[in-house]
């Protein structure tokens, strides 16, 4: 059990360090009140599950590690909900969740759906598998997927600091207990030396950012080494769900490798905290551009309304709309699924009343190996020897003059 915390003798004691900051004020309806509810809650959280830790404790990625909670009967009783026996026996995906990210999901039953180990998981559709993508069939070394011609996804690691009881990895993920080694990537990086179409890089696995500074840097500088290799992109969970991770020494490392790419995973607007932006606010300033990618989820962000709130809070945060995926069929996943006609209605909620760049790509990665297929609602009426029918956001219609051939 993790969920214990960590005594550090000489750290201050909880009340000494949290005395309140005279700055803050009260005034109801303002920004700064909520931050101060927001720090009174943390306080009581800290004080009431972990007595021993310190504010300081609280901001170290490692200490968050250390004392991640890995039961459902554990998280149940911090949540304050009713533990049910059947929960344990659940599905073959490992439970774990930061300190951080169970205190935003005590504020937050979208995100409690995301973390808490479900009985549904047990339920295994007649549609559903294990690699869904046919990752493991398009994989030609051991940690490399190699669908795209110019581009491969490179599973660096199997650890995540919390896991998304949806994840289309669930096969995978957190079944080694540690991070890779060198030697494995040895074999992966060998592979993208050997084929020079590989313009394009994507780190993945697990969260690759839970691995130390050294062992980030080592592979971006193997991967800067090799002169096809073009862009590098990381693939991330960090700053929603362990921003203290996104530390000042890790931005100076990253903005050595660029041109370095972000895309980081976010479900809901309630995992936008001041600790999120802050560690978005530092990617970003380290010149990373950074895109969202977000999986569709009955319950969590199936509704307009919600999917609007988190894309112009990834905006605001300077995170670009990047792609909103069809939840995949892994097994246990019904229980998460929405029709695709939901996504498409999410999309044609957001297209023309929002600004464009508050819109991510709605795709289905296609079973078996197909990648990904990008889904839009009928804008094109169809077609006649004038032209082309259009419908535009108010589904108003409008023709546009086209007669299929160059003159
Ligand atoms: C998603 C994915 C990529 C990257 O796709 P982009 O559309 O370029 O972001 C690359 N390889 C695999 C196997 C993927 O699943």
């Amino acid at each position: 059990m993790s969920n214990t915390a960590v005594v550090h003798e000489d750290t201050p004691e909880l009340g000494q360090e949290l005395a309140e900051p005279p700055s803050l004020s009260a005034q109801a309806d303002h920004p700064q009140d909520q931050e101060l509810q927001s720090w009174r809650h943390l306080k009581n959280f800290l004080a009431t599950h972990f007595p021993a830790a310190s504010l300081k404790d609280w901001e170290n990625w490692r200490w968050q590690l250390k004392n991640r909670i890995t039961s459902a009967r554990s998280m149940a009783r911090i949540l304050g909900l009713e533990f049910s026996p059947y929960v344990a026996a659940a599905g073959g995906l490992p439970a774990a969740v930061t300190p951080y990210y169970l205190w935003v999901a005590s504020r937050s039953k979208a995100v409690q759906r995301c973390i808490l180990p479900d009985i549904r998981e047990t339920e295994i559709g007649p549609f559903e598998r294990p690699d869904p993508l046919g990752e493991d069939v398009h994989s030609p070394v051991p940690g490399i997927v190699h669908r795209y011609p110019d581009r491969v996804l490179f599973l660096v690691t199997d650890f995540c600091s919390t896991y998304c009881r949806y994840c289309t990895r669930s096969r995978l993920v957190g079944k080694s207990g540690h991070h890779s080694d060198m030697r494995s990537w040895q074999v992966a990086l060998d592979y993208i030396r050997q084929h020079r179409g590989v313009r394009d890089v994507l780190l993945s696995g697990g969260d690759p950012l839970t691995l130390p500074d050294m062992k980030i840097e080592w592979l971006l500088s193997q991967l800067r080494d090799i002169a096809h290799v073009e862009i590098v992109r990381i693939g991330t969970k960090v700053p929603a769900v362990l921003p203290q991770r996104v530390t000042p020494a890790l931005t100076r490392m990253l903005r050595r490798y660029h041109p370095l790419l972000m895309s980081l995973h976010f479900a809901h607007p309630e995992e936008i905290t001041p600790e999120t932006s802050a560690a978005c606010a530092r990617l970003a300033d380290a010149g990373i551009p950074l895109g969202s990618q977000t999986v569709l989820l009955a319950g969590v962000n199936d509704d307009v309304t919600t999917m609007k709130r988190l894309m112009h809070g990834l905006i605001r945060n300077r995170v670009r709309p990047y792609y909103l995926y069809q939840c995949d069929p892994i097994p246990g996943s019904a229980h998460f699924r929405t029709p695709v006609d939901t996504g498409l209605g999410i999309i044609k909620g957001l297209r023309g009343h929002t600004s464009g760049y508050c819109i991510p790509t709605y795709v289905i990665d296609a079973p078996g190996g197909g990648g990904k297929v990008p889904l839009q609602p009928d804008y094109v009426l169809g077609r006649d020897e004038q032209g082309v029918g259009l419908r535009n956001y108010e589904d108003r219609i409008f023709h546009y003059p086209d007669f299929g051939q160059e003159a």
